[in-house]
């Protein structure tokens, strides 16, 4: 697993955090190519699981999808709107979004 930086999508998925919400346990200094390693491993604070099988496989199922979106040739004469969210991985398999904006509106 890698991040993805394309033409259409730019996906940075970093950091490992504990899925137990009254933990403050984080590295956010893993990188996702070694997210293999924390998998299913348990937190050295209250040893809840740090990276389910469900969270792993979502994150490799959206880098995977980014790398497909960014394969699609998109016509320079249509206008492309940019947007930018952080995304929040609680261990469910099912992400929650923060943070999100416009970051260029394109014009017609
Ligand atoms: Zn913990």
């Amino acid at each position: 697993m890698h991040n993805v930086k394309g033409p259409n999508v730019c996906a940075t998925i970093m950091g490992i955090k504990c899925d137990n919400k009254y933990c403050e346990f984080a590295d956010m200094s893993v990188k996702v190519e070694d997210y293999h390693l924390w998998l299913n491993k348990p937190c050295p604070n209250c040893g809840e699981n740090l990276l389910t099988q469900a969270d792993y496989d979502l994150v490799k199922f959206q880098l995977d999808t980014a790398e497909r979106l960014n394969k699609i040739f998109l016509p320079k004469d249509k206008p492309h709107t940019q947007a930018r969210m952080q995304g929040h991985y609680d261990g469910s398999g099912i992400p929650t979004y923060s943070d999100i904006e416009i970051v260029a509106i394109g014009e017609e």
